[in-house]
């Protein structure tokens, strides 16, 4: 049985189940306040946590693997192993100054006072770059801070910076980049090894197949050449004689990033009714 922790209300609690879903795993469902349910159908407990409390119980072995922001890993200096990066919660942790303040680079903040909730991770960023600087940690609001006098400066969670911006603030050195992942213990058995290896399988076969599209079409057979030699698929695509003489169904899987190219080019080249799904599983 593998124990795995994550974030009770916020803003990776919904991705989180989902990714499990995806990956073929029901969770029973549980009420409001309840801490913890397991998996119907895989060897698997979730503990719903504060994502401030994840790395800490995975170090200690409360939970064998969680699901967190790398920042906030960052900020407890937890001695876990990173297993896999899943794709989503994706934000910077930035400095940010009042949007009329003069600033060259970090050494601008030398004496300067800095709020923020992250103080460890700024912390380890001044004296590394050998500035002085006050921090002052509070727990949220923190792009406020300027306004009220408190401090000269801010360091936080930034994804698009229309907070900032609505505060009269600019984003000037970005420290570090984050996104949640999968974290587990470090010393785990072989059973839960092997029951992380086989949720992994499945994570990463659910996130590839999110890159890609299936796609079939209809081919006159004196174009399959050209048509075959634009499709960009995974070894070579599935060719198959349509009811109608003279002319194939083709199949293929191509990624979303130069989808409208491709489709663009069958369709110069002669394919007709273009098919399109979704992919929701892809092992390779
Ligand atoms: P908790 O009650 O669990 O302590 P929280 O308020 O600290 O929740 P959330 O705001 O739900 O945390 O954010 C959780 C994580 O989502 C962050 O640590 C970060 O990794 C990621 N994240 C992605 N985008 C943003 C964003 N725009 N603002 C805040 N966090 C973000
Ligand atoms: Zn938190």
């Amino acid at each position: 049985m593998l124990t795995m922790a994550i974030q009770k209300k916020g803003r990776l609690s919904t991705s989180s189940i989902e990714l499990l879903e995806h990956c073929g795993i029901h969770l029973k469902k549980t009420g409001h306040d309840k801490l913890k349910t397991s998996a119907v159908n895989f060897p698997l407990e979730v503990l719903f946590l504060r994502d401030d409390d994840i790395p800490r119980c995975v170090e200690d072995g409360i939970a064998d693997i969680g699901i967190v922001g790398d920042n906030v890993v960052f900020e407890t200096a937890s001695d876990i192993e990173k297993v896999m990066p899943l794709g989503f919660g994706k934000c910077r942790m930035s400095i940010a100054v009042p949007k009329h303040v003069e600033y060259k680079d970090i050494t601008s903040l030398e004496g300067k006072r800095i709020a923020t909730s992250y103080d460890h991770i700024l912390q380890n960023y001044l004296d590394k770059n050998n500035v002085n600087a006050g921090i002052h940690k509070i727990s949220g609001s923190v792009e406020i801070a300027p306004g009220i006098n408190m401090s000269e400066a801010i360091f936080d969670i930034v994804s698009t910076g229309s907070t900032l911006i609505s505060n009269g603030l600019k984003e000037v050195e970005i420290i570090l980049e984050s996104e949640a992942s999968i974290y587990s213990n470090n010393s785990l058995d072989k059973d839960k090894k092997d029951l992380i290896d086989k949720l992994c399988f499945r994570i990463r076969s659910v996130n590839t197949a999110k890159d890609y599209k299936y796609i079939l079409l209809n081919v006159p057979n004196n174009k399959l050449d050209l048509v075959c030699n634009i499709l960009p698929g995974m070894k070579s695509p599935t060719i198959m004689p349509l009811g109608k003489e003279g002319w194939s169904s083709v199949h293929s899987v191509i990624n979303e990033d130069i989808f409208w190219d491709v489709i663009e080019q069958l369709k110069d080249a002669g394919a007709e009714s273009l098919l399109v799904t979704d992919i929701e599983k892809m092992i390779l």
